[in-house]
Order: structure tokens, then C-alpha cells, then sequence
């Protein structure tokens, strides 16, 4: 059956083009089919006081760890914070089959209520599609299964996994709208070998999956990279992860960077502590992302992220919430809100790109989403403004305290 809607608002931002006062946009099956100012008495859904903008993209979550009230304690250093997370995992998930699921939906409700229409997820062992069918219209998933492998038992075990994830053998058809893409996550430089990362970008690339990889996250890493040492060895080797013969000495995130060339698209998230040939060499390629998580960067104490070097440079910065552990929700406008307040010199505009347009670059759908854009899917956010913006430029005030987003709207259906 076809369905048609015209969905008017006090603004509609596309971001490819200037804001349009009293503006409209046409769906057709699932699809924008235009964008205009309104015509008057024409017939349509008026939302009044709000502002129609793509779906956000939250580039970079962690859905299991959605039912978690607060950040795990401590923030620092940083691998007593992976401990208290590796003790949730084996607390609340093995005691209940059902905590994991529930777990995943309810972030994803929580991933829409904060605007976004399309989600980076990291997925986990007991991670199933099926988790997901409460709400058939919800955001997007690009599902990045994790892999974790030091030991040459590990990584040969953690690339049959990956390529069955890839395959999607013994599976039954997703339900009728809910269907994720399948992309791979090798974890972090302190947590996989050079070889299983080598071999899990091979099989993206032969997949043409996405891959997402955890890099220049703390200092501690760059010197777990150089010299071998450091607070991950003693952590790794109290969890029995760390190989007899040791790892390559006398590398850098540059090293890993450039394994992750060749995969059809990579996001490098966090890249806190990313020197400067390493931001260039982002830069230079336009397969390859950055993916900033503004309140997890804060919540950790670093070092001022680089994003702003990376866009001077050309690099695409995409922006993540990361999971509860880090974050005290998943709402991807709370993090735009909250980079307004923390840098008011930089334009909304800027600000607002980063969010859609890049993200959606970044996960390799710029020409699906990220833009209000005939042709492509209506995947919109609703912005109530609680604070209303009565001057030329609605941009200015969109992030105000009071306005807050009133609903996503995925492939034309209200999520
Ligand atoms: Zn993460």
C-alpha cells in the first residue's frame, strides 16, 4: 500500500541547504520526495513549534550496557574502569538469558528518544536482531560485531566468528523492517593481535562490511604500542590474555591506521591522543572517519579532544554517545547541546553537520540519510522548541536549554 504525508513545521533544516521558515517536507513511501516552503492552506501534518531535521547519527554506541544506572566507577585509570565493566558483563548477563536483550532494546528506544535514526553499535556474544522487534520503525543499526584476541588460539577462534557474522549463516530472515548491517569491530590496539586485525579487515573488505576500531584512546595505549608495557600487560595478564611470545615492539596508532585503509569504510573512535601526521593521514582518506564521543571524552578526563584540527585538516568527524558505562544516557543530542555550550565559538552549523551528514558518511550511508534530500530515506528528528527562535537564523537558538527532540520519524514512520 503507498502512503503519502506532507509534514510542516516552524523550520525545516536540511543542512544541505539553508533552513526553511514555515517549511515542508513531502514523504512517499518512506522516501522524501521534497522540500519546500509551505504553500498556503495546503493540507498537511502542521507540528507548530517545532523544527524537522534529519535523524541524527549516533555513530558509536554500546547497547548491552543500556540498563546501567551510572558510568562504571573508576574513570581512572582507565583499566580498573575495564574491569568494572568485564564484572558487570559477568554479573548481569550470565545470571539472566533475558538481561541482554532487554538490555539492547531498551538503548535502541534510548538511541531514538535522543533524535538519531541511525546507530554504530557495538555488538557482543548473545547480540541477535531479534532483540529488536518492539518497535519494527526504530533507528538504523550498523551492527560491528566485536573482536577481541591476543593469543594465537584467540585469533584464530575470533576470525571464524567474524566471517560466520559476516554470512549470516543458520539466521532466519530479519523481520520485515528491521534490517541491521553487519560490519566487524576489532576491539582496540591493547586487546587484538596485528594479525587477527589484518584478517578481519581482509574479510570486511571481501564483505564490503564497515569496520569500527577503538584507537589512541588513553596515553597508557601509545606506550602499550612502543614498548610493551604498562597497566594493560599486568591487566591482560590477569585476565590470561597475554600471549607467551609478547607482541611487535615500537609501534604507533599509525601502524594501525594503516591497516585500516583498506576497508570500505573505518571509523577510528576516540583518537584522543592522535598525533599530528596520524590526524593528516585521517584526513587524506575519504573512506575513513573519525568518531568523537564528546561525553565519554569528558567523563575520562583526557587531554582536548582533536577534533577541530581534524575537520581544519578535511577529516570527516563523525559523533558517538559510547555506551552507559561512559555516558549517563545514549541521546545524541545531548552531546550537540552540550559541544554548544563547551565551544561556543564554533557555528551550530558545524556542529549540526556533524551529527547527520557526517555520521552518515561515516557509516556509509551519506546517500541513504544525513540530509533532508529528495530521494533520500525520511529519516527525520523533531525538534520541539521549547525556546522559540524568532531571528534569521533558527541555527543559533537550536540548541538552547528547553528544546529537545519530539520523536524520530525512520523511513517515513514514526519511531
Ligand atoms: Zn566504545
Amino acid at each position: 500500500m503507498s502512503s503519502a504525508s506532507i509534514h510542516k513545521a516552524a523550520w525545516v533544516i536540511p543542512v544541505d541547504r539553508p533552513p526553511i521558515e514555515n517549511g515542508v517536507v513531502e514523504i512517499h513511501d518512506g522516501f522524501i520526495t521534497a522540500v519546500r516552503p509551505a504553500k498556503r492552506h495546503e493540507s498537511c501534518h502542521d507540528l507548530g513549534d517545532m523544527a524537522i531535521l534529519p535523524g541524527l547519527v549516533n555513530a558509536h554506541a554500546h547497547l548491552e550496557f543500556s540498563l546501567v544506572e551510572r558510568p562504571f566507577q573508576p574513570a581512572r585509570p582507565f583499566t580498573d574502569w575495564i574491569r568494572s565493566l568485564v564484572a558487570y558483563r559477568r554479573r548481569e548477563f550470565s545470571s539472566d538469558p533475558n538481561t541482554k536483550p532487554e538490555a539492547l532494546n531498551a538503548g535502541w528506544y534510548e538511541v531514538a528518544m535522543g533524535g538519531s535514526t541511525l546507530v554504530g553499535e557495538i555488538a557482543t556474544d548473545g547480540w541477535s536482531a531479534s532483540a529488536f522487534k518492539g518497535n519494527p520503525t526504530g533507528p538504523r543499526l550498523i551492527a560491528f560485531r566485536e573482536l577481541i584476541g591476543l593469543r594465537p588460539e584467540s585469533v584464530s577462534e575470533q576470525l571464524s566468528l567474524a566471517e560466520r557474522w559476516l554470512k549470516r549463516e543458520g539466521e532466519a530472515p530479519p523481520a520485515k523492517t528491521m534490517q541491521p548491517v553487519y560490519g566487524l569491530s576489532p576491539h582496540a590496539p591493547y586487546s587484538v593481535a596485528p594479525e587477527l586485525l589484518s584478517r578481519s579487515v581482509e574479510l570486511a573488505k571481501r564483505y564490503g562490511a564497515p569496520v569500527a576500531m577503538h584507537l589512541a584512546e588513553t596515553r597508557e595505549e601509545l606506550e602499550f604500542l612502543a614498548h610493551g608495557r604498562g597497566e594493560f600487560v599486568e591487566m591482560l595478564k590477569s585476565f590470561g590474555a597475554w600471549p607467551e611470545d609478547g607482541l611487535p615492539l615500537g609501534r604507533r596508532p599509525l601502524d594501525i591506521l594503516r591497516t585500516l585503509t583498506d576497508a570500505p569504510r573505518a571509523l577510528v573512535v576516540h583518537g584522543n591522543y592522535l598525533a599530528d601526521d596520524e590526524l593528516d593521514f585521517i584526513a587524506a582518506r575519504p573512506q575513513m572517519s573519525a568518531v568523537y564521543c564528546p561525553r565519554t571524552h569528558e567523563f575520562f578526563g583526557h587531554d582536548p579532544h582533536p577534533w577541530r584540527q581534524l575537520l581544519a585538516k578535511g577529516a570527516n568527524v563523525a559523533l558517538g554517545t559510547d555506551g552507559r558505562g561512559s555516558n549517563p544516557d545514549l541521546m545524541l543530542w545531548k552531546e550537540l547541546v552540550f559541544l554548544r555550550d563547551r565551544f561556543p565559538d564554533v557555528a551550530p552549523s558545524t556542529l549540526l553537520e556533524l551529527g547527520t551528514r557526517a555520521g552518515a558518511r561515516a557509516l556509509g550511508f551519506e546517500h541513504h540519510c544525513g540530509t533532508i534530500t529528495p530521494g533520500k530515506r525520511a529519516d527525520l528528528v523533531r525538534i520541539f522548541l521549547g525556546h522559540p527562535t524568532s531571528n534569521a537564523d533558527p541555527l543559533e537558538s537550536l540548541f538552547a536549554a528547553g528544546n529537545f527532540p519530539y520523536g524520530v520519524i525512520c523511513g517515513g514512520g514514526l519511531g
